[in-house]
């Protein structure tokens, strides 16, 4: 699941295509990543839980994207082991997190939510 972040991060569209589950594969994949990658300027990754196993594991995490004010993407993802990599196979988009204003910022900032990026909040 991190490395699937870093590589939507890095823009990476082979690795994200290769870590799809077989199932999922679309003709429009690649078309659709490469929108999503240039329309997206990734913030941070808050993992929530994370449910591993031997062959089938789960994460829920939010990932913030974009400026000032930013979106974020709550989601509950399902992997499956194959070949011994994990597959990305589907996931529940969730309601929006609310972010506690004390909290240090998602982006790695070190500074406080309400000095970084919830300032305008
Ligand atoms: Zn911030």
């Amino acid at each position: 699941m991190r490395s699937r972040y870093s590589a939507f991060c890095l823009g990476d569209i082979d690795y994200l295509q290769v870590t799809l589950h077989p199932n999922r594969r679309r003709k429009d994949d690649k078309v659709e990543l490469e929108n999503t990658v240039q329309r997206t300027n990734w913030l941070g990754l808050k993992i929530i839980a994370h449910q591993p196993g031997l062959e089938e594991a789960t994460v829920e995490f939010v990932a913030f994207f974009n400026g000032q004010p930013f979106e974020q993407l709550h989601e509950f993802s399902r992997f499956k082991k194959v070949a011994g990599q994990w597959l990305y196979t589907d996931g529940d988009v969730l309601p929006a997190i609310k972010l506690s204003r004390n909290d240090s910022c998602f982006c790695n900032s070190k500074k406080k939510f309400k000095k970084c990026h919830g300032k305008d909040l």
